[in-house]
């Protein structure tokens, strides 16, 4: 009997600097295997996310080195792509899954084709209702709202909250969100939780009424329409001209008076647009805070710098590159579910593991049979 696709789950051990998740919890192993699954898992792969090997083992999972791990593995889970000398040893044709960065790391897409590999990319899930369990960008931004903000707080000489005492009054900081997707919703709610007054601002029309019902202020580009409805995916596209100079002098007339920014624009499969310029950083008062969660894409503001702290006019600009590794254990809860119900959705009793669908196997496949597949990566 051969054996069936799916039966064997490795999880690596991530290698990647900063990297602090880890794509199974004791939680997802327990699932995993009342799936039909085996599952191995990288000895140490949890420590960074407080899980030790005993509770991997406690939940069914084999604790091996890395060679022991991935020989015969079916699938590969990744937080980052691993590096295909890695993944020597798997079963021809093992799934590679996680998120691969695909634009950014398309050499080592050629090489997982290369190897023989089925490289699925969880960042090309679609944004559709079916899903949104699977949605790693979305678990992972999430988390990186929440926690933009309380760096930048942390980061900050002042308080959040007003406050009257009796040695005179505290005033109430001024928080400023740029793009009000996934994170910008979080980063908003994080910063009314902290007292803070806030105001917001995306190119999507739809995104006014969230931020008002976040108790936040909208601040819009009224001269010209922006994206009306939900775009292709749910995403945006890049503006014209004529908006993006109407959105930087909003931009320059509001940023003064802001004591924390914190942007989170993205144009999917593209460099990040370039919100806030050298010029308007100049404008800010001393001691203002700005994270750049774009950073990753190179960046909404000018002179952020990848990983670091930056002081630009006296103001602080924030560029870290991972900020769900900030909190390991919940992004790793959070991603680990995510694998799993993308595994168990599409699994299959008779063939014995996962069997994906067109619409979603079409998206996240990145390379099959020795090829590069994916529509988003034709040259
Ligand atoms: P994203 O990370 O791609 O971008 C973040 C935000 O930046 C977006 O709101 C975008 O409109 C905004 N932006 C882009 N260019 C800008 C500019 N020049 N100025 C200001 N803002 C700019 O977005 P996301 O967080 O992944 O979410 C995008 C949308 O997808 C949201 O509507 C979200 O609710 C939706 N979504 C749907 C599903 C689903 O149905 N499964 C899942 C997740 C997200």
């Amino acid at each position: 009997m051969t054996e069936a696709r799916g039966r064997r789950i490795a999880v690596l051990r991530e290698r990647a600097s900063g990297e602090t998740r880890v794509a199974a919890t004791p939680e997802t192993v327990k699932k995993l295997v009342a799936l039909g699954a085996a599952v191995a898992i990288e000895s140490g792969a949890g420590v960074s996310a407080s899980i030790a090997d005993d509770d991997y083992r406690a939940a069914g999972a084999e604790i091996g080195a890395l060679d022991q791990v991935v020989r015969g593995a079916d699938i590969v889970f990744g937080v980052q792509g691993p590096e295909p000398a890695l993944l020597t040893g798997a079963a021809p044709g093992a799934w590679v899954v996680a998120t691969l960065d695909p634009f950014g790391q398309r050499e080592r897409v050629n090489a997982y084709a290369a190897a023989g590999l089925e490289a699925l990319a969880m960042e090309f899930m679609p944004r559709i209702t079916r899903a949104q369990s699977m949605d790693v960008l979305s678990s992972q931004s999430n988390l990186s709202g929440y926690k933009a903000v309380l760096v930048a707080a942390n980061l900050y000489g002042r308080a959040f909250p007003m406050m009257m005492t009796a040695a005179g009054t505290v005033s109430a900081a001024k928080v400023f969100v740029m793009g009000v997707g996934v994170a910008g919703l979080q980063a908003i709610a994080t910063a009314r939780r902290l007292g803070a007054q806030v105001s917001a601002t995306d190119v999507r029309a739809a995104t006014r009424e969230q931020i008002l019902s976040l108790g936040a202020k909208p601040i819009f580009v009224e001269t010209i329409a922006g994206i009306e409805g939900e775009g292709a995916g749910g995403y945006a596209s890049e503006m014209s001209e004529e908006y993006q100079r109407a959105q930087a002098e909003l931009v320059s007339s509001h940023i003064a008076k802001q004591d924390i920014v914190v942007t989170t624009a993205l144009i999917p499969g593209r460099a990040a647009p370039r919100l806030i310029t050298d010029a308007q950083v100049a404008t800010m008062k001393p001691g203002s805070v700005i994270f750049d969660l774009a950073a990753p894409q190179g960046g909404n503001v000018e002179g952020s710098v990848a990983d670091q702290v930056v002081e630009r006019h006296g103001v602080k600009i924030v560029g870290y590159t991972n900020t769900p590794a900030l909190l390991p254990a919940d992004a790793s809860a959070l991603y680990a579910r995510n694998l799993f119900n993308f595994v168990s959705a599409f699994w299959d009793k008779e063939a014995g593991g996962p069997v994906l669908d067109d619409e979603i196997g079409d998206a996240v496949r990145l390379t099959r049979g020795g090829q590069v597949v994916n529509a988003r990566l034709a040259d």
